[in-house]
C-alpha cells in the first residue's frame, strides 16, 4: 500500500457474499461475537508477551488490559497487543481463509503462551450483530497506523490513520436489529459468561459503590475476570479452602462438594481442570451439564455431552483444553481421537482418585457413599473401562447401615445363603418401612439384608447378577423366606388334594378384587412359627416392572396388572383351624362352586381378619377396607 493511499478491495472468499451467510449459519448464538472479539484482543496480547519475553520487542510494554465501551451507536474492544501493518490486515482479514494464528503457532511453537487461535472465523461473527465494522490498528513494528473498514458487503476500504498507540480497537456498528449488544447490563453479562477467567485483564467501565442508597461510578476500572483461575495453578499452592471458595464461585446455590480432582496432563493432549463430586438428588436429569468447557481459558460451553461419559456429566467443575475441537457438530466430536483419548484419561482420574480415599480413609468414603452412589452406579451401568476399575471398591450397604465391598459381602453370606443349587442369594429392601416385617423374618433366620433403595438399584441388580458369578438377587418380599432361600426340595403340606384344594378356594374367594392386582392362592408348609398369611410378589415380574419406568420400550411390563401371591402356611394352627371349619360347613360339589365358598367365608371372622393382616403388611388395606378392619379387630377383642 503506497503511502496515505485509500484503498478498496474485494475479501477473498469465493462464494459472493459472506456475510448473509455468517449471519445465519455459522453460529446459532449471535452473542458469541463478544466472545470471538475479545478472544482476538487476549490473542494479540499473548502474542506481544510471547515477543517481549523473547526478546523481541525492548522496553516496558505498559498497560495490557484489553477494554470494552459502549457508545450510543457503537460498541469498541481495544487491546494493546501486537496490532497489525496493512500486510498483515491483508493476509489476516481480507483472506479470511487464513488464519494467523496457525503462521505464529508453527514459529513460536515450543514457547508460546496459550494462543486463543481456535475459533476460524472469529473476526467475522461481528458481523452478525453489526453493519459496519472498522479496525483501527498499529502494529508493534514501525509501520503506519491502519484504518480498515467494511460496511457488510464483500467490499472494505483501507487507509492510512492517525493513532498513538500500539494495538487494535474494532469498532462495531451495532445493527437496528441487534440494539440489545448496546445495553449496559447485557454487556456485562455476556463477558461474566465468557471471559470471566481469561489469562488478561478485561475491562468494563468503572467499578460502583453504595453512596447514600444509591450506586454510584468510582473512579476504578472494572474488571470482569481472575487472570489465574485456580486449575491453571499447581495442586502443590492450593488448600482446600482453594477449591472449594471456587466452587462456591462457580455454583453459588449448591451444598459443599464431597471432594474433587484436580486433572493436569501435557500428553498426549492438553488439559487442565478441577472436578467436583457433588452431593447428588434423585433428580439426575437437573445435575447434568453443569461442567463448564474452556479452551485457554475463554468460556466454550456448559454442554459436555459427548466429550466425557455420560456419567461424568453428573460432576461439576471445569475442563480446559485446546485440544477438543470446538466449532464441529457432537457426532463428529464423539468419533474424534483426541476426545476419546480425553474420556479415557478423565475416567481413569476419577476412578483412581475415588481408589485412593477408599485405601486411605475407608471411614471417609462410607460416610460419602450415600451420596455418591448414583454416580458410582451410574457408571459402572453404563461404562464397563469404569465398573472394572471400580469394582474392588464399591459398596454394598445393608439394612443396619452397615456397608461392605463386593467381595467381603460374597464371603459374609455365602456359608447362609447358598441354596440346594449352589447360587448364592442377596437377599434386598428397597424400603426399610415397607418390608419391615419380611427383613425381620430373614434376619430371623441369620441372614443379612441389603438395603438397595435408589433408582438405578433395579438395573444394577441386573447387571450384577451378570457379572458376580452363581449369584441371584431376591427382595425379601418375594417369596416365604424358604423359598427364597431353598435349602431342600418342597416340604409336603400333609394336606390332602381336597384338602389343600378347599383351603386354597377359601383364601382366593377371600381376596378382595383391587384395581390393577392380581392375587393367586399358593398353599404351602412354612413351619408353625411363620406367618398363617402372606401377600409377595415375584423377583421376576416386579423387576420387569421397576425395569420399565427406567427403560423406554418396556412400557408394555408398566402396564400389566401386579400378579401378587397369597402364601398360606399349612403348618399355622390358626389356617388349620380355618380349613376344619371350612370342611365341616362345605360338603360334596360345594366345595367347587366359588359362589358357595365366597358366602361361607364372609362370615368367617378369623379368615377375613388374616387376609386383611396380609394386605396391611403390604400397604394394601386403605379406605373402607380398614375402617372394617379395625371395626372387626376390635370385636374380636
Ligand atoms: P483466528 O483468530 O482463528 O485466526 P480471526 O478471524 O478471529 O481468526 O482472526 C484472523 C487473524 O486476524 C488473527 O489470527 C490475527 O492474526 C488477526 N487479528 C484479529 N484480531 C486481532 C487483534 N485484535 N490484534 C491483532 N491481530 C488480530
Amino acid at each position: 500500500m503506497s503511502k496515505a493511499a485509500k484503498t478498496t478491495g474485494t475479501i477473498g472468499v469465493t462464494t459472493d457474499n459472506i456475510f448473509p451467510v455468517i449471519k445465519k449459519f455459522l453460529y446459532s448464538d449471535h452473542e458469541i461475537f463478544l466472545r470471538e472479539l475479545v478472544s482476538n484482543a487476549v490473542d494479540a496480547t499473548q502474542k506481544l508477551k510471547t515477543l517481549s519475553s523473547k526478546g523481541e520487542i525492548q522496553g516496558e510494554l505498559g498497560d495490557l488490559a484489553v477494554r470494552i465501551t459502549l457508545d450510543k451507536k457503537t460498541l469498541t474492544v481495544s487491546d494493546r497487543g501486537i496490532g497489525m501493518t496493512a500486510e498483515e490486515i491483508e493476509k489476516y482479514i481480507n483472506q479470511i481463509a487464513f488464519s494467523g494464528a496457525t503462521d505464529f503457532l508453527e514459529k513460536y511453537k515450543d514457547n508460546a503462551n496459550a494462543i486463543i487461535g481456535h475459533f476460524g472465523l472469529g473476526f467475522y461473527s461481528a458481523f452478525m450483530v453489526a453493519d459496519k465494522v472498522e479496525i483501527i490498528t498499529k502494529s508493534y513494528k514501525d509501520a503506519p497506523a491502519v484504518k480498515w473498514s467494511c460496511d457488510g458487503s464483500p467490499e472494505f476500504t483501507m487507509e492510512e490513520t492517525k493513532k498513538e498507540d500500539r494495538g487494535t480497537d474494532i469498532v462495531l456498528h451495532i445493527s437496528d436489529d441487534c440494539k440489545e449488544y448496546l445495553e449496559k447490563y447485557q454487556i456485562e453479562s455476556l463477558l461474566g459468561k465468557y471471559c470471566k477467567f481469561m489469562p488478561v485483564p478485561v475491562i468494563f467501565g468503572k467499578e460502583t459503590e453504595w453512596k447514600d442508597g444509591k450506586s454510584v461510578e468510582t473512579d476504578k476500572d472494572h474488571i470482569i475476570n481472575s487472570t489465574d483461575p485456580i486449575w491453571t495453578k499447581a495442586p502443590s499452592e492450593l488448600k482446600d479452602e482453594d477449591y472449594t471458595n471456587f466452587y462456591k464461585a462457580l455454583y453459588p446455590m449448591s451444598d459443599e462438594p464431597l471432594f474433587w480432582i484436580h486433572l493436569n496432563v501435557d500428553f498426549p493432549f492438553h488439559l487442565t481442570g478441577i472436578l467436583y463430586f457433588p452431593k447428588i438428588k434423585s433428580n439426575l436429569e437437573l445435575q447434568k451439564n453443569k461442567i463448564q468447557l474452556y479452551c485457554n481459558q475463554v468460556y466454550v460451553t456448559d454442554s459436555v455431552e459427548g466429550i466425557v461419559p455420560d456419567f461424568l456429566t453428573l460432576l461439576h467443575g471445569v475442563i480446559d483444553s485446546p485440544d477438543i475441537p470446538l466449532n464441529v457438530s457432537r457426532s463428529y466430536l464423539q468419533s474424534d481421537a483426541n476426545v476419546k483419548k480425553i474420556s479415557g484419561y478423565i475416567t481413569k482420574k476419577v476412578a483412581d482418585r475415588l481408589t485412593s480415599i477408599f485405601k486411605t480413609d475407608r471411614a471417609s468414603f462410607e460416610s460419602k457413599w450415600d451420596d455418591l452412589k448414583v454416580f458410582m452406579d451410574y457408571g459402572m451401568l453404563t461404562e464397563e473401562e469404569f465398573y472394572s476399575k471400580i469394582e474392588s471398591i464399591a459398596l454394598f450397604k445393608d439394612t443396619d447401615a452397615k456397608y461392605y465391598t463386593f467381595k467381603e459381602y460374597r464371603t459374609l453370606i455365602e456359608p447362609e445363603q447358598t441354596d440346594k443349587d449352589g447360587n448364592v442369594i442377596y437377599l434386598y429392601a428397597n424400603n426399610l418401612q415397607e418390608q419391615y416385617s419380611f427383613i425381620e423374618i430373614a434376619k430371623a433366620k441369620g441372614y443379612n439384608v441389603l438395603l438397595m433403595d435408589n433408582p438405578l438399584d433395579v438395573a444394577l441388580i441386573g447387571m450384577l447378577e451378570q457379572k458376580i458369578e452363581k449369584c441371584r438377587f431376591n427382595r425379601v418380599d418375594a417369596d416365604s423366606i424358604d423359598k427364597l432361600i431353598a435349602k431342600e426340595d418342597k416340604k409336603e403340606t400333609g394336606l390332602s388334594e381336597d384338602a389343600s384344594a378347599l383351603l386354597s378356594k377359601v383364601f382366593q374367594n377371600a381376596m378382595p378384587a383391587l384395581d390393577k392386582i392380581k392375587f393367586t392362592v399358593e398353599v404351602n408348609a412354612q413351619g408353625a412359627d411363620a406367618l398363617p398369611v402372606m401377600i409377595t410378589q415375584s423377583e421376576y415380574m416386579r423387576r420387569m416392572k421397576e425395569m420399565s419406568n427406567i427403560q423406554a420400550g418396556m412400557a408394555f411390563y408398566g402396564q400389566m396388572d401386579d400378579m401378587l401371591t397369597v402364601l398360606v402356611n399349612s403348618d399355622h394352627p390358626v389356617t388349620k383351624r380355618i380349613l376344619e371349619e371350612a370342611q365341616a360347613a362345605i360338603q360334596g360339589d360345594d366345595a367347587k362352586d366359588d359362589a358357595k365358598v365366597k358366602a361361607w367365608g364372609q362370615n368367617v371372622k378369623v379368615l377375613n381378619e388374616l387376609v386383611d393382616l396380609a394386605l396391611l403388611q403390604n400397604g394394601l388395606l386403605k379406605g373402607q377396607a380398614l375402617s372394617n378392619f379395625i371395626h372387626r379387630s376390635v370385636d374380636l377383642l
